[in-house]
């Protein structure tokens, strides 16, 4: 993933701020559409959004006011000069999309998450110059968001980029898809020159939480934020809860903090690389006392093999994980990350007893 040019673009653009794409969740009508437009002129944005199909949980419901839409979307492109941006879900969206000149197409988490649509929409416009926006899949599936964008790479479409939209979990949260903020920095890691572009509508589900996820997506240093914005958001058609004005946005994009990538001053370096020493002091030390105690746990496994006992004794692992928990909170850690620190203790324990209960 080497020639990635939607990151050129971006720096050509010579944004003083991170790329915004804004608009509705749905076009609902022209007027609608427009409006929000003419708004947004006023605004950070350079991108226009609008949902013309819309991937609905329940059907019926409103399902995007399809091609006619289409046109709505030129008007905007003429009228205000911003860029257009919609979703595509299949080869007949893309090839609309292409003939009314759309110039940024994304694919939806729902979509990401299936490889035979994937490759369809891939093929209907490879070699496309388009930017193309890939957005994570709803489950929590690196491997699945990197192989739809190379997906695309491999049929010659190249101004790529991602989307952070927050994955779909049982567990009970403040957010309608959680954030998961390591799957998208690994994203980062595997592929450094695709741009991310934060999506804190989707991942909030509440426009109260939208300007605190779009600035932890900006100290992550991700590349942009897709928002979406609606002048009478109560009154959406798809999405209400989560949009906001176009007036809010200009706040948001005010109060938004940009940090520098790195310290420039000297003392500032010197004292993060002691600083840094000292992690890794401490890393050392983390990884040998976990190997002691790797050690301690085979032990006890040769004892459960003498006594023919079972491997796993749940009273005693819950005895452990509570008293655990408990300790970490008083030293101000929350119970999540003690419960899943000491579950992948307790799962490569039972790995080492296994391997030697079987000996
Ligand atoms: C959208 O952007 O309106 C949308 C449907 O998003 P997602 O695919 O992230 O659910
Ligand atoms: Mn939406």
């Amino acid at each position: 993933m080497e020639n990635v040019n939607f990151k050129k673009w971006l720096n050509d653009m010579q944004l003083d701020h991170p790329l915004v794409i804004a608009g509705p969740c749905s076009a609902e009508t022209e007027e609608q559409v427009l409006e929000i437009a003419h708004e947004l002129k006023n605004t950070d944005a350079t991108v226009y959004r609008a949902g013309v199909w819309k991937p609905r949980t329940r059907p019926g419901t409103f399902e995007g006011s399809g091609v006619k839409a289409l046109p709505w979307l030129q008007k905007v492109k003429e009228q205000t000069g911003m860029l257009t941006a919609v979703e595509i879900a299949n080869a007949e969206h893309a090839k609309l999309a292409l003939e009314f000149d759309i110039d940024i197409l994304w694919i939806g988490a729902r979509t990401t998450v299936n490889p035979f649509a994937v490759q369809e929409i891939a093929e209907a416009i490879q070699n496309t110059d388009k930017i193309v926006l890939v957005k994570n899949p709803i489950n929590p599936d690196l491997a699945l968001w990197m192989g739809a964008i190379e997906r695309f790479y491999k049929m010659g479409v190249t101004n790529l980029g991602a989307i952070h939209r927050g994955f779909s979990s049982f567990r009970k949260s403040k957010y309608r898809n959680i954030p998961s903020w390591q799957i998208a920095i690994d994203l980062k890691a595997k592929f450094p020159n695709l741009p991310i572009i934060n999506d804190p509508s989707h991942i909030t589900g509440n426009r109260d939480l939208i300007f605190d996820v779009s600035q932890t997506a900006l100290d992550l240093k991700m590349e942009g934020l897709m928002i979406e914005t609606h002048c009478n958001p109560d009154e959406a058609w798809s999405d209400a809860s989560q949009q906001i004005k176009p007036a809010r946005l200009i706040e948001i994009m005010n109060e938004l903090k940009v940090r520098k990538p790195r310290f420039e001053k000297e003392e500032s370096v010197s004292k993060l690389n002691a600083l840094r020493k000292e992690i890794n002091e401490k890393d050392d030390q983390l990884l040998e006392t976990l190997a002691e105690r790797m050690q301690i746990v085979e032990n006890i496994g040769k004892a459960k093999k003498e006594g023919n006992v079972a491997v796993l004794q749940n009273t005693r692992w819950q005895e452990i994980l509570s008293k655990v928990i408990e300790k970490g909170e008083e030293q101000g850690m929350t119970k999540i990350f003690i419960e899943k620190i000491f579950k992948a203790i307790h799962q490569e324990s039972i790995a080492h007893q296994e391997k030697i209960i079987k000996s």
